[in-house]
């Protein structure tokens, strides 16, 4: 990584609009990974910040229960619906949404300081929030993670046990739904063997940080 400005624009040509994001001169990149839940998408995620460990993961809020060995502040931040209703009130978050009748939403400030920042971070969210993002953040990388077939997943959301079987019925018939927006998306990576899925993700991560842009990255509230 390159932090010689006047090497980069003599790069970049007279143009100075344009730039390559592995710079961070302009902005970090935004990655939203989404994708039916039961898909491997935590696994794939977990594993890619041991291959890219400098990415930055948004920890979301919500007002699940938390799961045995989840952690405050890493894999969530637990709220009451009353707490969280009063930060969608005081514009707290990028995106939110009613995800398997829980609320779930990225913290805004989060975000966009470490974009700011030149930081590369990582939102693992579902499509309702993902579509919302995209339209403040059209330049996002949007990554769709879906299983090879139903019966896969089927299979792995029986294995994972976290839920109580009508929970299972709705989170399979949401998932339905979800695959209907991968058209929306960037990427789309089918995790039939989980190397193979996140050696695509990682490819991904590295094309974009090489990719040649056009700047005009400066989010509005
Ligand atoms: P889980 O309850 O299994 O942790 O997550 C269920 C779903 O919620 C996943 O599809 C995950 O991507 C989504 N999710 C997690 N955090 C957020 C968030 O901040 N916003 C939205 N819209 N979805 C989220």
């Amino acid at each position: 990584m390159t932090n010689d400005k006047d090497f980069l624009s003599f790069i970049s040509g007279r143009d100075t609009q344009y730039s390559i994001r592995d710079t961070r001169i302009n902005r970090g990149l935004l990655l939203v990974i989404s994708g039916p839940s039961g898909v491997g998408k935590g696994t794939i995620r977990e594993e890619i910040f041991t291959i890219i460990p400098d990415l930055t993961y948004s920890v979301s809020v919500t007002t699940r229960f938390s799961r045995k060995g989840e952690r405050e502040g890493v894999d969530y931040y637990f709220v009451s619906k009353d707490e969280f209703e009063k930060m969608i009130k005081a514009d707290k978050f990028v995106e939110w949404a009613l995800v398997h009748g829980d609320y779930k939403g990225t913290p805004l400030d989060f975000l966009v300081d470490k974009l700011q920042k030149g930081e590369d971070v990582l939102l693992e969210i579902d499509v309702q929030g993902a579509m919302q993002v995209k339209k403040k953040f059209p330049e996002g990388v949007f990554i769709f993670i879906a299983p090879p077939s139903w019966k896969d997943l089927e299979k792995r959301l029986r294995e994972r046990r976290t839920e109580a079987k009508e929970n299972l019925e709705k989170r399979l018939k949401d998932a339905r739904n979800e695959m209907k927006y991968a058209e929306n998306y960037n990427y789309l990576i089918i995790n039939d063997d989980k190397k193979v899925a996140i050696k695509k993700l990682e490819s991904i991560i590295i094309a974009e940080r090489c990719k040649i842009i056009k700047t005009n990255l400066n989010y509005k509230k």
